[in-house]
């Protein structure tokens, strides 16, 4: 196992498990998944072993997000952490499939993004392939 890496909220990237593989190594392809439930049509993130709306575990399945998204929430950190410049911009990011996302939106002016701006999705590599989705100022 490597070392740390910095990540967007936590300064640490977390190792996959069984739950959140496939959504990581979707990542290598550049693929953002939302997880869905064929049972109740429920999307949920983070990843889970179950589904938050139903309890089922056997209908959990996956689905690309469009990248579309908007600024739920976000708070600009002017504290450095390593692989980031402050000031820059931490996001809860709501997804167009419906979920919310921790995330960093990446724009010229962090004072400048607020709630409900139009993003859509980038993404940040990380040392051993996989990467992190972040997020740009999108034209309305
Ligand atoms: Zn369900």
């Amino acid at each position: 196992m490597s070392g740390p890496v910095s990540g967007p909220v936590s300064g640490e990237v977390p190792e996959p498990d069984e739950v959140t593989e496939p959504w990581w190594e979707a990542t290598r392809r550049r693929v953002l998944l939302v997880q869905r439930c064929g049972a109740c049509g429920h999307a949920q993130h983070p990843p889970r072993a179950l589904c938050t709306a139903c309890g089922s575990a056997r209908d959990l399945g996956w689905t690309e997000a469009s990248g579309a998204a908007e600024v739920d929430a976000c708070t600009v950190v002017e504290r450095a952490m390593p692989g980031f410049t402050p000031p820059y911009v931490v996001a809860r990011v709501r997804l167009a499939e419906g979920v919310l996302l921790l995330s960093n939106v990446v724009a010229d002016d962090p004072y400048q993004v607020g709630g409900g701006d139009p993003l859509r999705l980038d993404w940040r590599p990380l040392p051993d392939g996989r990467a992190l989705p972040v997020f740009v100022p999108s034209e309305r």
